[in-house]
């Protein structure tokens, strides 16, 4: 298991559900997510009519499907929760949509992984809050159009483009989440010592935020291996120092990069003089799948300017030789 990934482990899952903010007020920083649906919420209670769906795209970990479950509680409906690769056959959405309360949420998590067959029931849904099926097999086969309850979808993806376009126009609100500023993260870092009776130095807090990839899932499970250190090896608080130490030993650098993270940047560098190079070619090199590289490894890398990808391949940039204090060459072509 990789200390940066921004996916939740299993265990993980049942832990976070208690650090969850429950409010807008709770859910801290994406600014403009939140004040554009704030308004969109209070205009539609105003109204008493459901919230327009709502797809929320961005990397693992940033907060979608908390975000979810906050409009839940803000409209003051339930939320219900499924995900792409669960709905395997028409019958399990449509047991799913008929079990709706009125002005419910119904939140998909991947929903790029919905099977196209079963996208083609959302759209009646998501429209005209109705589902057409089919009974019997057939010449006497029939449809049948059921009326459902007036319902929100929350949609969540990390990857946008993988959504159909059909799909995807049926969302009013389209919320891209942002990786998180150190400021707002040192913000999370506290609230969940707060909430686990841990005491912080806030350069403390700072320490871990810097490493955590701009990523809320990353600064809490990196505060939570520093707690461990800080109740075996020192006093129970989390001090600068004792970060620092503790994530030096957990191998995470100074800015959230790991051992992965190492391997592909130098083998860049030394394999071929820092590119381009193609994604394929660098894949093979260092024996990592194009698609792990491209969903996984590469985002965070190319958002702090360290990775450039050009139409002749990836480039290694300057910072990349200034944060490993290697020389960086003069004639790159
Ligand atoms: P995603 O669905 O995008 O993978 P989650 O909503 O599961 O991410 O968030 C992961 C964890 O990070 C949550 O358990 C929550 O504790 C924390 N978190 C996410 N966003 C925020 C936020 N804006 N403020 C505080 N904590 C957050």
């Amino acid at each position: 298991e990789r200390m940066v990934s921004g996916e939740a482990t299993e265990l993980e899952e049942t832990f976070e559900l208690s650090l969850r903010p429950q409010t807008l007020l709770q859910y801290i920083g994406q600014d403009k997510v939140k004040n554009n649906l704030e308004i969109f919420i209070e205009a539609a209670k105003q109204r008493r009519e459901t919230l327009d769906h709502v797809l929320l795209y961005g990397p693992p970990g940033l907060g979608k499907t908390t975000l979810a479950t906050v409009i839940a509680n803000e409209m003051g409906v339930n939320i219900r929760t499924t995900s792409g690769p669960a709905i395997e056959r028409p019958g399990d959405l449509a047991a799913i949509l008929t079990a709706l309360e009125p002005g419910d949420v119904l939140f998909i998590d991947e929903i790029h992984r919905l099977p196209r067959s079963i996208e083609e029931i959302l759209y009646p849904a998501m429209e005209d809050f109705c589902l057409d099926i089919v009974i019997g097999k057939g010449p006497s086969a029939r449809s049948v159009r059921l009326d459902l309850p007036p319902f929100t979808l929350v949609g969540a993806t990390t990857r946008a483009g993988a959504i159909s376009a059909p799909l995807r126009d049926r969302f009013g609100v389209l919320a891209r989440l942002e990786y998180y500023t150190e400021q707002q993260l040192t913000d999370i870092v506290i609230r969940t010592a707060e909430i686990l009776n841990t005491k912080i130095e806030t350069i403390g807090a700072i320490e871990i935020a810097r490493r955590s990839r701009g990523t809320p899932r990353i600064a809490n499970r990196l505060l939570r291996r520093v707690r461990d250190f800080a109740q075996v090896r020192g006093n129970g608080v989390i001090t600068k120092s004792l970060a620092d130490h503790a994530l030096e030993l957990l191998q995470v650098d100074r800015l959230g990069l790991d051992h992965i993270d190492h391997k592909l940047l130098k083998g860049i560098i030394e394999k071929f003089r820092g590119g381009p190079v193609g994604l394929e070619t660098i894949a093979a090199s260092i024996g990592e799948e194009a698609e792990t590289i491209e969903d996984v490894y590469e985002p965070y890398l190319l958002q702090i300017g360290f990775l450039q990808r050009t139409p002749r391949g990836r480039i290694v940039t300057n910072l990349v030789y200034h944060h490993f204090q290697m020389e960086v060459p003069t004639n790159i072509s």
